[in-house]
């Protein structure tokens, strides 16, 4: 396995299927959308499949498809069969807003799919539609039921918890841990884009999340959990599910980075928070070799920054979620 120069071993890549999301998420994309690439300037599923290939003997182990939405994109139960029969691969799993998961999850489940988590920042109809700009908040809840009858278990809850925005809500996920068996995992909304004065208004730290769900529902106990992830785990006493927090403002998670993310166009990001992109696509279509591939991976794994600055107030990421993949 390779290791970055911070001995950080790296086994984990995200791969961004598509850049076209179905949902226009307030806090994600403009309300205008963003300009989308042609057709042909997306990595096909072959090359996909190529490019996952290379990276597993590197040593990677884990992939996580992502989008935009990635089940928007027509024919992906196939890329899900493809992948799931490299043999260096350990775990594959989906990032989805859960909207078009209901028809697909078992057919995922049968290519090869490990896990889903699926992102839901409120339990409310009509904020849900606000929040995403038009999304129905039924097919999501669907989508989880259909996924934990398939067996993409644990499905993962992920909530982006704003101020004023949904922070009402952080009891009603919690409490969904005791009485549907959610895994919750409350994330802290990151400055990444353009809109970060706004982005950065809404933070509400792990901590102030961490407070209120104890003084409603009682101490949480630290759960044992490593699941490879940046997320770190508590439960509530009678739960069956669990409440992760996942922390890139207050809790430097930079020090475990283990990843890598790949965009739809094929291009490497050695970290979320940087604008640093290495090209694959080009190469690809050239007829470059595995060895000049694989070059490119371990170049993208040696330019992996020690962490982000984001607390420096360094000027951040420009590039969206929905195009980094998140
Ligand atoms: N469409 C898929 C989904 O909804 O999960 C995958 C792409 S979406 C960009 C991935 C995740 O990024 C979502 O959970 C979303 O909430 C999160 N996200 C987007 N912008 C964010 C931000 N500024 N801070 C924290 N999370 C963000």
């Amino acid at each position: 396995m390779y290791c970055d120069k911070f001995c950080r071993p790296i086994n984990y890549l995200r791969i961004s299927v598509t850049d076209r999301c179905n949902l226009r998420c307030i806090y994600c994309v403009p309300a205008t959308g963003i300009p989308l690439h042609n057709r042909n300037e997306i990595l096909t599923y072959e090359e996909i499949v190529r490019l996952s290939r290379l990276a597993t003997r590197l040593g990677i182990t884990k992939i996580r498809l992502t989008g935009g939405e990635p089940l928007t994109r027509r024919g992906l139960v196939d890329l899900v069969r493809m992948l799931a029969l490299l043999p260096l691969l350990d775990d594959l799993s989906l990032t989805t807003n859960g909207t078009l998961l209901a028809r697909t999850a078992a057919a995922l489940a049968e290519a090869g799919l490990c896990r889903v988590n699926i992102s839901l920042d409120t339990m409310r109809p009509d904020r849900f539609s606000t929040l995403t700009r038009g999304g129905a908040l039924k097919q999501v809840l669907t989508g989880i039921e259909r996924a934990q009858e398939a067996g993409l278990t644990p499905v993962k809850i992920n909530m982006v918890v704003m101020r004023a925005i949904n922070d009402d809500e952080i009891d009603d996920f919690a409490r969904r841990t005791i009485t549907d068996g959610w895994h919750v995992r409350f994330i802290e909304i990151m400055p990444i884009g353009k809109e970060t004065p706004w982005l950065t208004s809404r933070y509400v730290s792990t901590e102030e999340v961490r407070c209120r769900i104890e003084e409603r529902l009682g101490l949480l106990q630290p759960v044992l959990l490593d699941d490879g992830g940046p997320a770190r785990y508590w439960q509530i006493p009678e739960a069956q599910g669990t409440i992760g927090f996942i922390s890139p403002i207050s809790d430097y998670f930079c020090l475990d980075c283990n990843r890598l993310r790949m965009t739809a166009d094929g291009r490497l990001l050695p970290c979320l928070f940087s604008d640093h992109e290495i090209e694959l696509l080009p190469l690809l279509r050239q007829g470059g070799n595995d060895e000049q591939l694989q070059a490119r991976f371990v170049q993208a794994i040696t330019a992996k920054p020690p962490g982000h600055q984001l607390d420096k107030q360094i000027t951040p990421c420009r590039r969206l979620m929905s195009r980094t993949g998140g």
